[in-house]
């Protein structure tokens, strides 16, 4: 039998198995570092299964690692389970009803996300079990990705260091190998320390934090013009000093996100954002401190795995979905105003041409693998997967688990993230992860490759964002 489909085979075997951990953790929808139950769930399946599990990595209490196998090479999958605040929403409805109420939701389906990783090392196991193949796959179960980037704690810290390369995936309304970048992002808190003082009776007495920071924000916004084009900055005010007018405000606090195509661009402007932090500190005669918060590089795709698992995304093909997966799309592309319908449109076209686009449009899901094409562009966002793709040559890939044009972060994404059409997508994920790392235990000179790919890429070189001392934020969401 084909290894394509062995893995298939596996996979149809695990479907119930596979469909339970999805809709679980769609339920538990927990929050970034409070993922316990989630980790519960994969730790009890994998003992089951004969995996060795390994906990607390990088001393995150829901950062875990389940390895299957012997010696050389090891190859991760990535597997991640967090949810996100405020998306509770009930399962393929399709206007907004909240399942909980105020509650948390996988809108960013990552509970296919791990649920995918999952199948896709039972198979590889299956596969090298019966084959007699040697190597280790481990699951490398990843918390806190929309809220706390434990990835780069993950890299920061080593945890990745005896691995050879990594598979991951994304819940999306595409089917596609991820062959740009991403955006590098360090998130940044910015302190002014002022006097207090009646606002009426000795406003002279007064040293005005909130001063700083609103000149702070008025220097940035100058700033933008002056940096390259795919820079991003924005930020939230975190502290105002309180909320009465006739009290100088003693403390201010932003919050920033930088974000730039490169590491390196990144920490060019952060020094000229600190700069302007310093000079609204002199303007109002305060004083000013950062703190960085957080911290994310930009994601490498590795040539040499990304074309591979293209091809395996080509050799298992795209999800099969029925006329009832079809009729429940259109409902969720119906909730896109005329705008966002262009804009899948225009999207389409420019890969397919017109008349192709429109037939895709027509069934409401991608029902085709995109061809692949390496460009020096990136995505608008951010992801954690950068930092591993820095220190382990990575691919990655987005499997059709919505209906076309439904954003993420979104009550639309909770509600398709536990239906048909989210396990169609969940599986073939699995049987293309699956498929593209047993033809990588297969073939040393691939995984070579791919590591003289990474140095290229990076020079051999690993600046972490992150601070070496940087503990990650568990209490976020409370205790
Ligand atoms: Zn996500």
């Amino acid at each position: 039998m084909s290894i394509v489909n062995e893995v298939k085979n596996t996979i149809d075997e695990k479907e119930k198995l596979i469909e339970s951990v999805n809709q679980k953790i769609w339920e538990f929808a927990e929050l970034a570092f409070q993922e316990t139950k989630s980790m519960n769930l994969y730790l009890d399946l994998f003992k089951k299964e004969g995996f060795e599990v390994k906990t607390n990595l990088a001393n995150i209490p829901t950062a875990f690692q389940a390895s299957y196998g012997n010696g050389y090479p090891i190859i991760a999958i990535l597997g991640e389970f967090d949810a996100l605040p405020g998306l509770s929403q009930k399962s393929g409805i399709d206007e907004k009803s909240e399942l909980v109420s105020g509650g948390s939701g996988h809108g960013c389906g990552h509970n296919s996300l791990g649920a995918a990783s999952f199948g896709a090392v039972l198979a590889i196991k299956e596969y090298m079990s019966k084959n007699n193949l040697s190597g280790t796959v481990r699951f490398l179960g990843c918390p806190a990705e929309e809220s706390g980037y434990a990835k780069t704690f993950l890299s920061r810290d080593g945890i990745l260091d005896d691995v050879d390369a990594a598979f991951t995936w994304h819940s999306s309304d595409m089917n596609r190998a991820w062959s740009v970048g991403s955006l590098a992002n360090l998130s940044v808190g910015f302190s002014f320390y002022g006097k207090t003082s009646h606002a009426a009776a000795a406003p002279h007495l007064g040293r005005s934090a909130l001063d700083s920071a609103e000149i702070m924000s008025v220097g940035v916004n100058y700033l933008r013009e002056h940096i390259i084009p795919d820079a991003r900055v924005h930020y939230a005010y975190e502290d105002v000093g309180g909320s009465a007018p006739n009290v100088v405000q003693s403390t201010a606090r932003v919050h920033y996100y930088i974000r730039a195509p490169k590491n390196y661009q990144v920490q060019e402007i952060f020094e000229r954002v600190k700069d302007i932090a310093k000079g609204a500190a002199l303007i109002c005669g305060t004083e000013t401190s950062y703190e960085i918060y957080a911290g994310v590089s930009d994601f490498i795709p590795n040539r040499t795995l990304t074309t591979l698992l293209h091809e395996s995304m080509v050799e298992v093909g795209a999800p099969e979905f029925s006329e009832e997966d079809f009729k429940l799309a259109n409902k969720f592309y119906n909730t896109l105003n005329q705008g966002d319908k262009n804009t899948v449109l225009n999207q389409l076209t420019t890969i397919y041409g017109h008349e192709k686009a429109k037939e895709i449009i027509e069934k409401s899901l991608h029902t085709e693998i995109e061809p692949l094409v390496f460009s020096n562009t990136h995505l608008s966002g951010s992801t954690d997967v950068g930092d591993i793709s820095y220190v382990v040559p990575t691919a990655q890939m987005t499997i059709s688990t919505i209906a076309l044009g439904t954003p993420h972060h979104t009550w639309q994404m909770t509600a398709q993230g536990n239906t048909s059409i989210a396990l169609k997508g969940v599986k073939t994920a699995a049987a293309s992860m699956a498929l593209a790392t047993i033809k990588l235990l297969n073939d040393n000179d691939l995984i070579e490759k791919s590591k003289e790919d990474l140095k290229l890429d990076t020079n051999g070189e690993y600046i972490c964002p992150i601070p070496s001392d940087l503990k990650p934020k568990l209490d976020q969401y409370g205790e």
